[in-house]
């Protein structure tokens, strides 16, 4: 019998999981895919946003603005790369000048501070590249970017070290209440139970729920694409840039990486299937042209990669963080829309402030270790890569050209608590098959070490999801 099972492993189950692992409780992640972070939490802007955007008095704005500060001290604590490089939202003219200050207002609403309305010459200053048309902006300095698969392998390697269970390839199909404890069950899986469940399954939040509860939300998935460009092309920018928002929400954005590359997009599409994640010709080139109206020298020739993601959107509006109505013990997480990323720190506290209320009791473990140390071995000083080296020369040896990744530091995404698995899990905690080549040289190596590592065939080496196989057998 569990206290606590959390139903998805992205951004929102994660905090939640590490959360909750600073007290004495039996808790588990259920995840239905072969890793952490395969949901809307790998595929968006990776921005934190400042908290102007969300409506005044909705949940959103609340949990938006009270996260933001969290991040200085979550990153540092769990080794994940983040920058506060300040946010731009840019008007063209007075129509679009009276909406950034709209924004600017609703902003000091929500109580965000350090924004200014910035007139042209202020606006080419901090950004020589933008579009000499443009009149003004709002800047944002406390909007940030980050690196959301790491931060989220973080959260649940830092919940398991502190003693969570993590079960992944668990897809729940059914939930069914007993006097005072739910039955999970899953696809193939034994029945697990737990006196609480937490469901934070993004763009299926809907289902889980309908499992539960009586039906009262819907989840609409709506796609956005992306362009990323080449790490040479990492200067054209220095900060997140939007153009002013409209009834589509924030527009199609360009901003840096925290690894030096260039994002652009999302398109806005709605989809009746939430798992469509392909990208088309037809709304990358509006992404492009999108784009152009920012950074008018912005070229898609450097683009390395096209992906999409799946934005969760509640028909009620605002994110719906409660316990449902009618089934005691049960909470949503769900409806976890942009700025879902930005807010899911303070999402957390605000689910276990109601689950603490609902009579799930917090007793503080007597040890809890809340940091997690990653650092790629190029990434550290000297005399620690001499005394890294001594003991394994492996860390010595290249696998990817592109991003400067060592066998070491492949060797320890593997073994290091809920390690990677596939060959996306292993880029995603160290960055192989992320730069220029995009896995077209080192691919087969961190396959063939993979399957040295975990007593496995090649064929048996997956990509990323269940069956998706790289290898099926020998021609020759
Ligand atoms: C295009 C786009 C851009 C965005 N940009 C930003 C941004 O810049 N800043 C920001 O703050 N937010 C942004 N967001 C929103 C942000 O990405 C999401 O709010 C956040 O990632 C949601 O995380 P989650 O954990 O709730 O959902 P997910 O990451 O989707 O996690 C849900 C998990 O549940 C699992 N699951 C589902 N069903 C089951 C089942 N039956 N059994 C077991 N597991 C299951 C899934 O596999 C998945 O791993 C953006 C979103 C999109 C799509």
């Amino acid at each position: 019998m569990y206290d606590v099972a959390i139903i998805g492993a992205g951004v929102s189950g994660g905090f939640v999981a590490r959360e909750l692992s600073r007290y004495n409780l039996k808790i588990i992640v259920l995840e239905k895919e072969t890793d952490v972070s395969c949901g809307t939490t790998k595929a968006n802007s990776a921005i934190i946003h400042a908290g102007y955007d969300p409506e005044e008095n909705t949940l959103m704005a609340r949990l938006n603005s009270e996260a933001n500060p969290m991040f200085d001290r979550i990153c540092e604590e769990l080794d994940v790369p983040f920058k506060r490089n300040g946010s731009l939202v840019v008007a063209y003219d007075e129509q679009q000048k009276a909406h950034i200050e709209t924004l600017y207002q609703r902003g000091l609403n929500n109580g965000i501070d350090k924004m200014k309305l910035l007139g042209r010459n202020e606006l080419r200053k901090r950004e020589p590249n933008i579009n000499p048309d443009a009149t003004g902006a709002l800047l944002a300095e406390t909007a940030g970017i980050i690196d959301p698969m790491l931060l989220t392998i973080s959260l649940i390697e830092n919940a398991v070290a502190n003693g969570c269970e993590l079960k992944l390839s668990y897809t729940v199909t059914g939930i069914s209440k007993k006097d005072n404890f739910f039955r999970i069950s899953g696809e193939g899986e034994q029945d697990i139970e737990t006196r609480y469940v937490i469901n934070a399954a993004g763009v299926f939040a809907d289902v889980i729920h309908n499992m539960a509860a009586a039906p009262d939300f819907r989840i609409l998935p709506r796609r956005g694409q992306y362009f990323v460009l080449d790490k040479s092309e990492g200067s054209i920018i220095n900060s997140v840039i939007f153009p002013c928002p409209d009834k589509d929400g924030k527009g199609i954005l360009i901003t840096p990486t925290v690894h030096g590359n260039i994002l652009l997009g999302p398109s806005s599409d709605n989809l009746e299937d939430p798992e469509d994640l392909i990208t088309t010709a037809e709304l990358l080139d509006k992404t492009r042209l999108g784009v152009r109206k920012l950074i008018p020298s912005v070229t898609t020739r450097n683009s390395i990669r096209t992906f999409a993601g799946m934005r969760a959107q509640p028909d009620t509006g605002d994110f719906i963080i409660r316990e449902a109505p009618g089934t005691k013990g049960f909470f949503d997480l769900a409806g976890i829309k942009s700025p879902g990323l930005s807010a899911a720190p303070a999402s957390a506290l605000y689910l276990i402030s109601l689950m603490e209320k609902s009579g799930l009791e917090l007793k503080q473990k007597e040890v809890f270790n809340p940091r997690v140390e990653r650092k790629l071995f190029l990434e550290r000083p000297e005399i620690e890569q001499k005394k890294l080296l001594k003991e394994n020369p492996l860390y010595g040896r290249i696998v990817c050209r592109c991003e400067s990744i060592t066998e070491g530091d492949i060797l320890d995404a593997i073994h290091r608590p809920a390690g990677a698995m596939t060959l996306d899990a292993v880029k995603r905690r160290c960055r192989p098959g992320m730069g220029r080549c995009q896995g077209g040289f080192c691919g087969p190596k961190v396959q063939e070490i993979l399957a040295r590592e975990l007593g496995r065939s090649w064929e048996e080496i997956m990509l990323e999801k269940k069956h998706s196989y790289i290898l099926t057998g020998r021609t020759k």
